[in-house]
């Protein structure tokens, strides 16, 4: 993976460029000098949510709105844990309170 949010920019960088300085790095760190079979580069903008400074807060702020909507509910990764586990687990506990609110 390149990029991310700190230096999202190399994410974006063109051919041959990206795949010269992958491979430059997969050399100095693992030693891995041979030509690759195959390249394909998935591109992925703003792929991942960034929780910053006031994230709590800002949930507890959803949170609070979301009660004067009954009915309406969220979650994925943007509120509690980014990671494929956060999500499953955020998500089994969401089906739990939508079936209490709904019988
Ligand atoms: C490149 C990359 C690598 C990652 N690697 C890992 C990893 O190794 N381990 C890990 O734990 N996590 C990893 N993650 C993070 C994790 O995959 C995501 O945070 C997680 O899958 C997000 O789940 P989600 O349900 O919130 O969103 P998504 O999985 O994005 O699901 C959202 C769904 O909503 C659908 N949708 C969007 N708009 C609409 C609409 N208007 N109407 C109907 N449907 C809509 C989309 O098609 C999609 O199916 C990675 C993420 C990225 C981008």
């Amino acid at each position: 993976m390149v990029g991310g949010a700190r230096a999202s920019d190399l994410a974006m960088a063109q051919e041959p460029r990206l795949t010269d300085m992958i491979r430059k790095e997969l050399a100095d760190i693992i030693g891995i000098a041979a030509e690759p079979d195959f390249v394909r580069i998935y591109r992925h903008e703003m792929a991942i949510p960034q929780y910053t400074v006031g994230h709590v807060e800002r949930l507890r702020n959803i949170d609070a709105s979301l009660g004067k909507h009954h009915g309406l509910f969220l979650t994925g990764n943007a509120y509690r844990g980014i990671g494929v586990n956060d999500c499953i687990e955020n998500s089994a506990k969401l089906a739990e309170k939508i079936i209490e609110e709904s019988f």
